[in-house]
């Protein structure tokens, strides 16, 4: 494949994210799909952090299907993030849509995540890689590998190294699941770059009952990690609250995530032995 920054050698790229770091050991970022309002930010993020998750996500610009859907909070939520990081020192990612609202809201967010749907928006994509921040580059839902890569390669061709993959699912006749999660792809990025690459089982299946299993199975396949959407409360979430987990299930999911991870290393370190 034709990659120029982004080829992979020796050493793998490890993201400082404040003081965390996402390619080193196993980074698990959670949050609800959109940020609704104060109260529910914060009660995300401080649930969150008591938990031990220090990267939370929140999206203030959502990029819905209909116009008539909630579009996100927009600028006024860079408000409410700003006190979840001064409160309980979180690190944020939340979508830039625009390249005119980066400035805005570079202050106040640790990562500039790229959604599915801009995932080829090239002057987008041009424009966060001169902005001094790690990026997550989210798959386009009728992406190929190579064609996700080399979007990765027009943020790194101005100068930003600092990008996080993030597998979120194809599209494909299956619409059980709301998209098809193509694990394969991990394994696969991998073979051809040193940059990190995290899971949305959350996306990648739009059920909940599949968010535990595909993240086991993304731990498995080699993932630095997972993206899991978390609501206070997921009836009433403004936007995708079936596929996101309450926090008592999310809190059973992370436990046993934890455990799994843990197994997975001990037998790794045995097998060497
Ligand atoms: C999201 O993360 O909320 C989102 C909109 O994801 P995607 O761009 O993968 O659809
Ligand atoms: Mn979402």
């Amino acid at each position: 494949m034709d990659l120029k920054h982004l080829k992979r050698k020796d050493s793998k790229r490890f993201i400082k994210v404040g003081d965390t770091v996402i390619g080193d050991g196993f980074t698990v970022i959670a949050g609800p799909c959109a940020v609704e309002s104060e109260e529910q930010i914060y009660f995300s993020a401080k649930r969150l952090k008591e938990l031990g998750i220090n990267i939370i996500r929140g999206g203030i610009f959502k990029p819905r299907t209909s116009p008539h859907s909630f579009q996100g909070l927009g600028l006024e939520g860079l408000k409410y993030l700003d006190t979840v990081k001064k409160e309980f020192g979180v690190y944020v990612v939340s979508e830039v849509m625009d390249p005119r609202d980066i400035d805005s809201m570079f202050p106040f967010v640790d990562i500039f995540q790229i959604g599915s749907r801009n995932m080829q928006n090239f002057s987008l994509l041009k424009e966060v890689g001169r902005a001094k921040k790690p990026v997550l580059l989210k798959r386009g839902m009728a992406s190929t590998i190579r064609e996700w890569l080399l979007a990765a390669e027009y943020i790194a061709e101005e100068g930003n190294l600092d990008i996080i993959l993030c597998e979120r699912g194809i599209r494909t006749f299956e619409n059980y699941t709301r998209n098809t999660l193509d694990l394969s792809s991990v394994p696969i990025v991998k073979e051809l770059t040193f940059l990190p690459i995290i899971v949305d089982p959350s996306h990648g299946t739009g059920l909940k009952s599949l968010i535990l299993p595909m993240s086991k199975a993304s731990i498995a396949c080699g993932s630095d990690g997972l993206m899991i959407e978390v609501h206070p409360d997921p009836k009433r979430a403004l936007s995708d609250g079936r596929q996101s987990l309450s926090f008592e299930e999310f809190e059973r999911v992370w436990r046993e995530i934890r455990n799994f991870y843990k197994c997975l290393e001990e037998f790794k370190n045995q097998s060497l032995l």
